[in-house]
């Protein structure tokens, strides 16, 4: 049976007198006499008298090295007939067993009570000091034994550490004591510290000095030293100087042999410094501006970096970010808090713009739009008002007849301009792309008027059976943004000279593509001065090594918006992404002016920009991969939501920099470089590009004729057939299964979408071709005829 306390039991003596009762001990090795036998000491008995080894037990011992002078050992212990005692079995202690912590326990317990026995353990301390740190090991373990050695201030002196069986073991001890026998041996005997230390599960006793000074005392050990300082940085990010240890490790990568070493990041020192940092930005100033490590530091200790080195950009990189981010814009609003909103001068006002059509339910309707209709010009109010600007509703003025101005504005803006508010019902599949308005009774349309036009994306909304108006609980009504009737047709012949487009105005203006709105000035306030920071930022930064890394990760068209060509130059780019970008750069008014407009590029003009661009590369080249567009709007890192302040203030902030919970992410692509886009009509656009090119090789694109865009954005050619068929479009149809709603689905690409024998294409939805307003078709008649009419049960 083996013992728990010992390793290296041997066979027990017993069996040769079963009489003899045995006893569990621990003892010190007293004597060894020349004859080959010795004595040892109990110190877990008060028993004065030697207890005899033999030779036998002495082997025992010897193969495990701890056969000398001192040597604390596991013992059977049996009293002889003749009084005499002696071991009946002698082996290796097990002194992190908690039988081990037991019988010294017991020992203590015994000792602890006569006086006559402390003074004896009083005289162990300094005859038989290991005994003593014994006692303390098993402390460890044992926190009654650890309240006794306390009590009885029992101390063994560093070198009883060092006899061979406590040194095995003296990364158990407690902390201070570990701590107090390797600081000498640092110096002493580094490689036995190493060694120690190594085993040390207690990591907090590790001090960062000791590692510094075997780094220099131990070299071959470097790659381990770096994995223990990233360990004790991991557990306490002020444990060790980060810095420093970075380059320890910069120096060993750029020493060694091994091209993968790079890719070893000690990632758990840069989460150090980075707390380190945020602990102290003083810190910064011991960074080099040229720092090599900058090269190798991951993203998200860049931004940690840039955040505190440079508030300004910092602030100016959150100004152009919030702007895409949709409850910090201020054009969003709770449809229900508007609806509720209205009063009964609205309603006498919508009455007055819906005329009678002798159908009880078709009024209704239309009294449901016109109430809508004013509750979008309330909110476009809101919104005007909320940019701080002055806000006259002249709409109202209709009812009391003192002026005619109602006829031609809903709103007066700062007393000068007159607003059109365009109320646009988001359809089945458009959403908020939907951008066709219902019409006021008294207006046709807007062609002609010189008022600015104001569009409002509304949800679905009905009368109940009190008359009262109702939509949905979490619809949004959301101001998509102004334009002129006039700007979207003068915009569409600027890019001539990138790609010669055929333009189609329409007469009747009653629709206008999404990407057609974009927000007054006012609204980019605090982007146009964020734009001109981050300007003025890399102009000056230019040398400096943590800018440039930084300058990567921005997206190369926020560059372009900013006018800085000169940091755009990246071997990595393909053609086409060069070019885009280059001929951008020629196309933003500010890089060609200067003035007021010098920072802006509108949405219309980076739609337009890009749908030439496309039709331009598309007839050059043949190679083509338009998806490749999408990365140079978007960021290498992401810039945090929050500004460092209020992040670093709110208590629950995630404390590990490993992880990021309050993340930026962009509602649309051209949010990513300060253009609010809140249907992401540019992400649409760049995938219904590279669907195309998939279909339309440039051998077919060149045989194309008379390349035609209407003024609601949709393309179309003419095939060498003589046909014209649609390129891209969005569905203008009524679905016949779902009470005739507008489907407005988007994108239709050609090819991607059957073409119907009439050159139009087929929306997968609805299977309409056309928008009934203006053309019939036949074989459309006929799709729609045919559809299953259980489909509707589905939905
Ligand atoms: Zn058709
Ligand atoms: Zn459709």
């Amino acid at each position: 049976m083996e013992s728990p306390i010992g390793r290296h039991q041997r066979p027990s003596d017993q069996r040769d007198n079963p009489r003899l009762k045995q006893t569990k001990e621990i003892g010190v090795i007293d004597e060894l006499r020349p004859e080959g036998f010795g004595f040892a000491r109990s110190l877990t008995t008060p028993r004065p008298e030697s207890i005899f080894l033999n030779a036998g037990r002495l082997a025992a011992l010897a193969t495990s090295e701890d056969c000398f002078r001192g040597a604390v050992i596991g013992m059977d212990v049996v009293r002889k007939p003749d009084g005499r005692y002696a071991a009946t079995s002698a082996s290796s202690l097990d002194i992190t067993s908690k039988e081990s912590a037991d019988l010294l326990w017991t020992a203590a317990q015994i000792t602890k009570h006569p006086l006559d026995e402390l003074e004896r353990l009083k005289a162990i301390q300094t005859s038989q000091p290991a005994a003593i740190a014994l006692l303390v090991l098993a402390s460890v373990k044992s926190p009654k034994l650890d309240q006794f050695v306390r009590k009885s201030n029992l101390h063994a002196p560093a070198d009883a550490w060092m006899s061979p069986i406590l040194s095995r073991a003296i990364h158990l001890a407690p902390a201070a004591i570990t701590s107090s026998v390797v600081a000498p041996l640092i110096l002493q005997d580094p490689s036995t510290a190493l060694s120690i230390i190594k085993r040390v599960p207690n990591r907090a006793v590790i001090k960062g000095a000791w590692l510094e000074s075997l780094w220099e005392t131990v070299p071959d050990a470097r790659i381990s030293l770096i994995e223990m300082a990233t360990s004790l940085a991991l557990a306490d990010h002020g444990a060790i100087c980060a810095l420093d240890w970075i380059n320890r490790w910069l120096w060993l990568a750029q020493e060694s042999d091994d091209e993968h070493f790079y890719t070893s990041h000690p990632l758990g020192l840069w989460d150090a410094l980075e707390e380190q940092l945020k602990a102290d930005s003083a810190a910064f100033d011991a960074i080099p501006t040229h720092w090599v490590g900058f090269s190798y530091a991951p993203e998200h200790f860049l931004e940690r970096v840039y955040r505190y080195r440079f508030p300004a950009l910092d602030s100016a990189l959150i100004a152009i970010c919030d702007l895409g981010t949709p409850n910090l814009c201020p054009s969003n609003y709770r449809a229900r808090d508007q609806i509720d909103a209205l009063d009964h001068t609205d309603i006498e006002l919508a009455a007055l713009w819906g005329t009678s059509s002798g159908n009880a339910k078709m009024d209704t309707s239309v009294s449901a739009q016109m109430l809508t209709a004013r509750a979008a010009e309330r909110c476009a109010a809101q919104y005007f008002r909320s940019l701080g600007l002055h806000v006259d509703d002249v709409a109202q003025l209709q009812l009391n007849g003192s002026t005619d101005e109602w006829r031609l504005m809903d709103l007066k803006v700062e007393h000068r301009y007159g607003v059109d508010v365009k109320n646009l019902r988001r359809t089945l599949n458009g959403g908020m792309h939907s951008s066709r308005w219902k019409v006021k009774a008294f207006k046709t349309d807007a062609r002609g008027a010189d008022v600015l036009l104001c569009g409002v994306s509304s949800p679905y909304t009905k009368l109940d059976r009190d008359g009262r108006l109702t939509c949905d609980t979490f619809e949004e009504m959301s101001v998509l943004g102004v334009t002129t009737a006039s700007e979207t047709r003068s915009l569409l012949n600027k890019f001539d000279h990138i790609y010669r487009l055929h333009v189609h105005s329409t007469t009747k203006l009653v629709e206008l593509p999404a990407w057609s709105w974009d927000y007054p000035t006012a609204h980019y306030r605090a982007r146009n001065i964020a734009l001109r920071e981050l300007r003025d930022w890399l102009t000056k930064s230019r040398q400096n090594s943590i800018p440039k890394k930084i300058r990567e990760a921005f997206p190369p068209v926020l560059l372009v918006l900013c006018n800085t060509p000169a940091f755009l130059a990246n071997s990595e780019r393909s053609e086409q992404q060069n070019a885009f970008l280059e001929m951008l750069m020629a196309t933003v008014p500010g890089n060609r002016g200067t003035g007021a407009e010098r920072y802006l590029l509108r949405l219309p003009q980076l739609y337009l920009f890009v749908l030439h661009f496309w039709l331009h590369w598309r007839a050059q080249k043949k190679d083509i991969n338009t998806s490749e567009l999408t990365s140079l709007f978007q960021w290498g890192f992401t810039v945090s939501k929050h500004s460092p302040r209020s992040e670093d203030s709110a208590s629950t902030a995630p404390k590990s920099s490993t992880t990021h919970a309050s993340r930026w992410e962009p509602v649309s692509l051209a949010a990513s470089v300060g253009i609010v886009d809140p249907t992401d009509t540019i992400g649409t656009l760049l995938q219904a590009l590279t669907a195309l090119e998939t279909k339309l090789s440039q051998s077919t694109f060149l045989k194309l004729s008379d390349l035609s865009i209407f003024e609601n954005g949709v393309l179309v050619g003419t095939f060498p057939d003589g046909k014209r068929r649609t390129l891209l479009a969005h569905c203008g149809g009524r679905d016949v299964l779902r009470n005739q709603a507008e489907c407005g689905f988007r994108p239709l690409v050609y090819a991607r979408e059957k073409t119907c024998a009439c050159g139009r294409l087929i929306c997968p939805k609805c299977e309409c071709c056309s928008d009934p307003r203006f053309s019939d078709c036949a074989p459309q008649k006929d799709r729609l005829t045919a559809r299953p009419s259980e489909e509707w049960v589905r939905y």
